[in-house]
């Protein structure tokens, strides 16, 4: 299987329309009928606001897959509960399925992702990089669980990954030159766990897991409560929203007049993670 995934870089590297297997980890079982998602964004902030979708060549191209829309680049493979979305309000895609336990003696849930277009696809993405957010939700679209990664979709995953870790590697190299004489540099790429994290762009705080943590906060008051979980809930969104989104959801709420909104935010939730898990490729 011609297949990458880096956890140094935290980024996948396959081919167009090759199984690309992820594997979830969840600490606590979902509710059922909670169901997992894939969405693709760009990951460069002048992009994000682009929907990501198959360049003209590969969408007109018939490929045989009658459940996946064509212009969708995310497809699942061999689960014919596979739902394919479009956001009322972003135009996003996404694909999801609804969450399986894992098989009896396993830890993790593997689903089959296919990426149908190259990075480099004219017309499409373009040699933009893309994110793929993978999120656990219950029935109601409430927010359980959310990882990401970088995909890279190109003819020799395994050379670009080898390269990319590499410029990775000397990076690191001279900026640890400029301080000490350094000996723990590999430390420092290397991730212990398995479970890759956003890595990257602004979000870099995630690196210690304190902000995981969760914290009772004592209200006293109805009223109150309701104000400071309004704001506990838009800065749980505001985590997963891409800001140009939320410019739009904000748009599309004035247009809509005063109308109130309710149940759309997701709430906090308690000690539930998702992981996303590299499958063996670490190795070579
Ligand atoms: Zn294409």
């Amino acid at each position: 299987m011609i297949l990458m995934y880096s956890s140094d870089l935290n980024k996948l590297f396959c081919q167009l329309a090759k199984t690309c297997p992820v594997q979830m980890v969840v600490e606590v079982a979902p509710p059922q009928g909670s169901v997992i998602r894939a969405t693709a964004i760009y990951k460069k902030s002048e992009h994000v606001a682009e929907v990501v979708r198959r360049c003209p060549h590969h969408e007109r191209t018939p490929d045989g897959d009658v459940l996946a829309p064509a212009a969708h680049l995310i497809r699942v493979e061999g689960n014919s509960r596979a739902l394919y979305r479009q956001d009322d309000v972003t135009a996003r895609h996404s694909v999801v399925v609804p969450y399986e336990a894992p098989q009896l003696g396993a830890e993790c849930t593997t689903v089959l992702y296919n990426y149908m277009c190259n990075s480099s696809c004219m017309g499409g993405m373009n040699r933009r990089p893309i994110m793929t957010i993978i999120t656990l939700e219950t029935q109601e679209g409430q927010l359980l669980g959310r990882r990401s990664f970088e995909v890279r979709v190109c003819a020799c995953p395994g050379r670009d990954r080898k390269s990319e870790e590499g410029n990775l590697r000397k990076e690191q190299e001279t900026k640890t030159l400029g301080k000490t004489p350094s000996t723990t540099k590999r430390s420092l790429t290397k991730e212990s766990s398995s479970a890759p994290r956003p890595e990257g762009s602004k979000k870099a705080k995630l690196g210690t897991g304190s902000d995981e943590e969760i914290y009772t906060l004592q209200v006293r008051g109805k009223e109150r409560y309701e104000m400071l979980k309004k704001i506990n809930d838009s800065l749980e969104l505001s985590d997963v929203v891409p800001p140009s989104d939320v410019d739009r959801y904000r748009q599309k709420l004035l247009t809509k007049g005063k109308k109130e909104k309710e149940g759309q935010t997701p709430e906090p939730k308690r000690g539930k993670k998702l992981m996303v898990k590299d499958e063996k490729s670490d190795s070579d």
